[in-house]
């Protein structure tokens, strides 16, 4: 078989690989992290000696055995860590790594790209000592170190109560985990959804256990603004109950859910249509992953929406089973069916998770004219209004084009969502009718001598 391609290394692309090697196929992985585990099993370098009840938790056991797997594939497949892929063009994925940039030709190609913090842009989001939730946790989990010593969480999410959990367990101090979300709609829906999603009984451990141990916790708030001139230094909000408060840390983290990573599906050509669960454009595929629009791609993993770790697993083995078979490989039907039958059961963690941690859209979409949007340009919320009044920019490409917002570094990937809400309550559209910021390469920042 020519080359076949697999984009990460976290639990998607571990299975797919697994399985393609299975199959007597070794593909060419590619990951820009320096160790294969993705997000959720993201790992420390070699010389680190946090053990793995400490760095995962729960999911320790689930860690170590995909970490063995990931271990014996590299040892097998065309393993490349620390390679970014930035481009997908003319049947080739470009790479910089540490040796320059070079074309990589592929005849299919599995995407498992992941996902990213979800922000909303409020004033004093870029001073120093601000992250995102899933940029606090990489720190401690990739590098064992805190953001702060008195580190304030808000926005909302999963990650918002495991994070604060993390921390307060590696020893910093938490200064309050601040909700928008309320916590009567969570109540209200919480029965149904347990029964279908056991991931948020864990959430709720860690927000009894956050209790427990004298934290702070508010839902319902409305967070104004991060406090400090140079730095931050805490968070101005509105609590339940209309009053503002402020609360003061060294470090603040924010978040609300996650967005899926779609720029190399986009390069690649797949068809988008808007997920209204997500709340984002993503790249349709058939059940078995199969990409929409691209006969040699397929998509596995939370880069194709948010289905969460376990279904990143049965996801990626289940693409690459189907790469296999649209090969002419003889795979077994009963572990397709068994895998179809699983991903079908852990869609419902997604359509729960957005049940009982509601995206705030009325924030995105009422940012103050003041603040800073796009950050890599420092493009306000009120220049993107300003941008569009009077021309016919009815999409957020177009509004790139006159305003810069997601023209940076970051290439939207951080502002876009946000542009879009801001674009759609400016014009009195539909979320979904002001489309996309079209994926442009190089995907993220690369050194030019790479080029
Ligand atoms: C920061 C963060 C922290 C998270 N922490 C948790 C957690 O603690 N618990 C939990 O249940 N869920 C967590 N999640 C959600 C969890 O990541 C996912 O549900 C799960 O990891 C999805 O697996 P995946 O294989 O689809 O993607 P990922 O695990 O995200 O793996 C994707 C891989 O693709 C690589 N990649 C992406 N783009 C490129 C590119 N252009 N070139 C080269 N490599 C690329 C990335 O480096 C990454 O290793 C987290 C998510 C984020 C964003």
């Amino acid at each position: 078989m020519s080359v076949v391609a697999v984009v990460g290394a976290g639990p998607a692309g571990i299975r797919s690989v697994e399985t393609l090697l299975a199959h007597g196929v070794r593909p060419v992985w590619i990951d820009e992290a320096p160790r294969a585990g993705g997000q959720i099993y993201r790992r420390p370098p070699p010389n680190f000696q946090r053990s793995a009840d400490a760095l995962y938790g729960f999911e320790a056991q689930k860690a170590q055995r995909l970490h063995r797997a990931a271990d014996a594939a590299a040892t097998q497949a065309d393993f490349r860590p620390s390679s970014l892929v930035w481009d997908i063009a003319g049947g080739a994925l470009h790479i910089a790594d540490a040796n320059g940039s070079q074309a990589v030709p592929f005849e299919a190609a599995i995407l498992a790209t992941g996902a990213t913090d979800r922000i909303i842009p409020l004033p004093g989001w870029t001073l120093p000592g601000v992250y995102s939730l899933g940029g606090a946790q990489t720190v401690l989990k990739a590098q064992a170190v805190a953001i702060g010593r008195r580190c304030l969480f808000f926005g909302t999410g999963p990650l918002l109560y495991l994070v604060a959990y993390q921390y307060a367990k590696a020893g910093a101090k938490i200064a309050a985990v601040l909700d928008t979300g309320s916590a009567a709609g969570r109540r209200r829906v919480l029965p149904s959804l347990l029964a279908n999603s056991p991931a948020l009984a864990k959430g709720l451990f860690y927000l009894a256990w956050l209790r427990s141990h004298g934290v702070k916790i508010e839902s319902g708030i409305e967070p104004l603004a991060v406090l400090g001139k140079a730095q931050a230094e805490g968070l101005r909000f509105r609590n339940a109950a209309g009053a503002t408060r402020e609360i003061e840390a060294d470090a603040v983290a924010f978040g609300y859910g996650l967005r899926s990573e779609t720029q190399l599906a986009d390069l690649a050509g797949c068809r988008f249509a808007f997920d209204a669960i997500d709340r984002q454009w993503l790249p349709e595929k058939d059940a078995v992953g199969r990409a929409l629009g691209s006969a040699n791609i397929y998509l596995a993993g939370d880069g194709a929406g948010i289905t969460g770790a376990d279904a990143a697993e049965a996801a990626g083995e289940r693409a690459a089973l189907a790469l296999l078979s649209d090969r002419g490989k003889a795979v077994s039907a009963e572990r397709c069916q068994a895998l179809e039958r699983r991903l079908a059961k852990l869609r419902s963690f997604r359509e729960g998770l957005a049940e009982a941690f509601p995206f705030p859209a009325h924030l995105a979409r009422r940012i103050g004219d003041e603040t800073i949007l796009c950050r890599c340009e420092a493009v306000s919320a009120g220049s993107l209004r300003a941008a569009i009044g009077g021309i016919d920019a009815h999409d957020v490409n177009r509004a790139k084009a006159y305003s810069r917002v997601g023209m940076g570094r970051c290439q939207g990937r951080l502002c876009g969502l946000a542009a879009a809400e801001v674009l759609s309550a400016a014009l009195n559209r539909d979320i979904a009718g002001v489309g996309r910021l079209r994926g442009q390469p190089p995907v993220k920042p690369l050194p030019v001598e790479a080029l």
